[in-house]
């Protein structure tokens, strides 16, 4: 008998207890050496008052088995409920979302035939802080944060994801036309990281026509590697072009952790009438096995899966008249599938997860470079005004500068609005002036200090400070008027 791997399970809400029960009746049938820890998440947890929806002794569990198979949750309705997942996630550092979209055709209607793509969106970064601020009547302002470590881990663990799982090219996307530093820096690394793996294809896209290429061509991508938002957005456009939303499970990879899922919801209005198709959260468990290094069940778990679906045997949701044979409920498919380990699919590619594949990689870490030479050469200072036209905000804080710093330019919206600004341009009452250190100089906090003071007392009303630095003498912020 195989040692059993320790794993925290939560049957969650909804349709969330039918569809894990058939998952584990499955992979227990199919020989999953597991050792079960239940715990308690989702609305009852938040109803009882704990707003990240999981109590606390729950985290004693997931810290020692460090797997997670967790069942969809309901977030109650009304405010002050924190995203489960999102907690989940970020405490235990899971920095990878592996979501494979694959199309099963002609067994599941899709207009992609031949899709067959894993997305490895970033977790942790981007504008998923959630940090977000209004700073005037009529401007709210988010930020969205892009490190290098956290580049380097996602982008590292794509490229030896589709090396371990002998996949052929790794496709970037972002927006760095627009987003210089941030998007840029993903790009950047994206290029390094790429050089490494000589045995991959590596091709990088502007996200807006890779995303259009995407819905049209899905079938041209192997692995996609992206930022979070692009990610979150576009690993749900890939799952419904696949037809297989239902079908789908996700991955979510750390370093020490990994939480698996389906990426569909709770569906409460099928809750509790063997409606519900446990495929998606099925494929995360199959996910899972593959990460816990038991690959022969999920191999088998997965054919005798495959084998149901060509079998027509399907539940309401993907059940089509002519081409499905029989329309089963929860428990029905997962007896279909039980009875079909270790058979193949005829058709379908069958399951190929290694010992040394699946998402158990572990990204290497760079080694830190030498710390650039950083220098504060100017400071953005934002304004909430609405006393006149630009020009005269100019040449009221022009001569602010003082001895030891020079205005550049005051934008509005990231548009130059003084000197030389258009009549034309519409401006809010957000403003922002740049200051630079005279010919070059070199500035020091106080210098900031001094000229907020003196543009306090002059009557504005200065809201935010951006500093502006340069490494290695290469300017760290966005340009100015040229
Ligand atoms: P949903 O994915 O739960 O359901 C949308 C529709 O898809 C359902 O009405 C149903 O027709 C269909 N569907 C989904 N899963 C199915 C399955 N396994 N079998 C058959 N049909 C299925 O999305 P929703 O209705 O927007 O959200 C319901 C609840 O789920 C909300 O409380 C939401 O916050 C939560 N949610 C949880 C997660 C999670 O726990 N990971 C993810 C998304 C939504």
């Amino acid at each position: 008998m195989p040692k059993k791997t320790p794993i925290t399970v939560a049957y969650g809400d909804g349709i969330g207890p039918e569809i894990m029960r058939a998952t584990l009746d499955i992979i227990v049938a199919a020989g999953a050496a597991l050792e079960l820890d239940v715990i308690e998440i989702g609305e009852k947890v938040y109803l009882a008052g704990n707003p990240s929806g999981i109590a606390p002794s729950a985290w004693e569990s997931l810290r020692r088995t460090r797997v997670f198979l967790k069942a969809p949750i309901t977030t109650p309705q009304g405010g002050g409920y924190k995203s489960l997942n999102v907690t989940t996630r970020t405490m235990l550092g899971l920095y990878a979302n592996v979501r494979p979209a694959i199309a099963y055709a002609p067994f599941v209607d899709t207009k992609y035939p031949d899709m067959d793509l894993i997305i490895v969106r970033e977790n942790e970064e981007d504008i998923y802080g959630g940090i977000e601020y209004r700073q005037t009547q009529q401007m709210t302002e988010a930020l969205k944060l892009i490190s290098r470590p956290g580049t380097e881990k996602i982008v590292r663990f794509a490229f030896e994801y589709a090396r371990a799982n002998v996949r052929k090219k790794v496709t970037c996307f972002a927006k760095d036309n627009i987003l210089k530093l941030t998007d840029g820096l993903f790009h950047k690394i994206f290029d390094e990281i790429a050089s490494q793996y000589p045995d991959l294809t590596s091709e990088f896209w502007i996200v807006d026509i890779g995303a259009a290429k995407l819905a049209d061509t899905p079938e041209a991508f192997d692995v996609l590697v992206l930022p979070n938002l692009y990610g979150d957005i576009l690993s749900d456009v890939a799952a419904q072009i696949a037809g297989s939303v239902g079908l789908a499970g996700s991955a979510n990879i750390g370093d020490v952790a990994a939480m698996f899922e389906a990426i569909h919801g709770s569906a409460p209005r099928r809750a509790n009438q063997n409606l519900a198709n446990p495929s998606g959260l099925l494929q995360g468990a199959i996910l899972m096995l593959a990460h816990i290094g038991q690959t022969d069940v999920a191999n088998t778990v997965q054919n005798a899966w495959l084998r149901t679906i060509e079998d027509g045997i399907h539940t309401y949701d993907i059940y089509k008249e002519g081409s499905s044979k029989e329309k089963v409920g929860t428990k029905e498919f997962a007896q279909a599938v039980v009875a079909r380990l270790g058979q193949k699919p005829a058709q379908l590619r069958p399951a190929s997860y290694r010992p040394s594949g699946s998402t158990n990689v572990v990204a290497a870490r760079t080694k830190e470079a030498s710390p650039e030479r950083k220098a504060l050469v100017g400071v953005d200072v934002y304004l909430d005004w609405t006393k006149g036209r630009p020009d005269e905000l100019g040449a009221g804080l022009r001569p602010l500068g003082a001895d030891r710093m020079r205005l550049q330019a005051v934008f509005n919206r990231g548009t130059v609005v003084w000197p030389n600004g258009l009549p034309e341009t519409f401006c809010t009452d957000h403003w922002r002036a740049r200051y630079l250190g005279n010919d070059g100089m070199t500035l020091e906090n106080r210098d900031i200090i001094a000229l907020l003071e003196r543009i306090g007392a002059a009557g504005y009303d200065y809201i935010k400070t951006e500093h502006l630095y340069t490494f290695d003498g290469i300017p760290g912020f966005s340009a100015g008027p040229a």
